[in-house]
């Protein structure tokens, strides 16, 4: 499948491996290994030069891995995967190999050295991340499609929400209704963080029972053909509170002004500081600890970072999340996150559940 777009992704990451004098490239995050090869498989490596391009993994994938990645020749090992992509590196006259330092265990890099003594590593990062920056017209399709999956759960999980309920029985019925609508997984564990637990940015969901009175986020994604979405809304259980809505008003503001902020040239640290404002002038930045975004596609973090001071410019075809919080030990937590498709002049909302301007307050 879209072997002709593997080609592309390989030729482009040609040319950056000239202009950074490497004559050979090990790549060794799966989420890297799959999108120059379509290699799904937990172990394996590629293996990239001028002229080839194997992936480089063992007896377990040998169907798999020419089944998804026909267009590299697949190399057998035994065990000890990076002594094979060392004497694969040799066999094929590689001098300069370009490893990324962030994937690579420092195990998997002295098995590199010792398997081929001449090779001169080369700590070589985010080559491939950049590739992956600027999303194609598929890759665009299947994570809208992956948006789309994830909206019809929280449409459907929202009507759960009420006293005594489960937050782990409202996320096992998003999951579940993503898979079964045709996503391959949630894009990762549903969240569904109640009460005090809403105030925890990166909560666990836990068998607490919704009380009346409570905030509740749910964050959500879908994976579709391994690439993911990222949402999240906040409700209010019953009744809400004076200070809720107005946490609530401002974390709105200042996430519609953060998205309306979104074109091609702006700096990722700009968008960044637009809702970031928002909220430091109403007197609550230090409940707002995290970046206001990040990019989303095989992975459901990846880059670029929408985060304090960071001078990446976005373009055309980025993916990201712009998703502002307050969290309040006190009070509980309000974060609401849409996904968006950068253009040259503004961004198209993936999102497709709507944002409400008021706290939805679920009867
Ligand atoms: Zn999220
Ligand atoms: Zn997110």
């Amino acid at each position: 499948m879209m072997t002709e777009e593997h080609a592309d992704r390989v030729a482009r990451l040609r040319t950056r491996m000239r202009e950074s004098e490497l004559d050979g490239l090990v790549v060794s995050a799966p989420s890297n290994v799959f999108y120059l090869s379509g290699f799904r498989g937990s172990s394996g490596a590629l293996l990239i030069t001028p002229e080839q391009a194997a992936l480089v993994s063992d007896f377990r994938y040998r169907l798999q891995g020419r089944e998804q990645a026909p267009a590299f020749e697949f190399v057998e090992v035994e065990r000890h995967l990076y002594a094979g992509v060392g004497r694969a590196a040799s066999q094929r006259g590689v001098r300069r190999l370009g490893y990324d330092a962030a994937h690579l265990s420092c195990e998997g890099a002295d098995e590199l050295s010792q398997a081929a003594p001449d090779l001169d590593l080369v700590a070589a990062s985010s080559l491939v991340e950049h590739l992956r920056l600027v999303k194609s017209r598929c890759e665009v399709d299947w994570i809208r499609a992956a948006a789309a999956l994830a909206d019809r759960a929280l449409a459907h999980i929202a009507s759960l929400v009420r006293p005594g309920v489960r937050e782990r029985e409202i996320a096992l019925e998003g999951e579940f209704l993503m898979r079964r609508e045709g996503a391959e997984a949630a894009a990762f564990d549903v969240i569904v963080a109640s009460g005090p637990r809403s105030a925890l940015p990166h909560a666990e969901t836990t068998a607490r029972e919704l009380q009346p009175g409570d905030l509740v986020v749910i964050d959500i994604g879908a994976r579709v053909n391994g690439y993911c979405s990222d949402m999240t809304r906040t409700f209010a259980v019953k009744s809400t509170s004076p200070q809720a809505r107005e946490v609530y008003d401002l974390v709105y503001r200042a996430q519609r002004a953060g998205a309306g902020a979104l074109r091609g040239g702006i700096a990722c640290g700009e968008v960044d500081a637009v809702a970031r404002s928002i909220i430091e002038d109403a007197g609550y930045g230090e409940a707002f600890g995290h970046g206001l975004g990040h990019g989303v596609g095989i992975e459901v973090h990846e880059a670029p970072r929408l985060g304090r001071g960071e001078e990446t410019e976005l373009a055309p075809g980025h993916i990201v999340t712009i998703e502002p919080g307050v969290y309040l030990p006190e009070l509980g937590g309000v974060r609401l996150e849409d996904l968006l498709a950068v253009g040259p002049d503004g961004a198209e909302r993936l999102t497709g559940s709507a944002m409400e301007a008021e706290i939805p307050i679920i009867r």
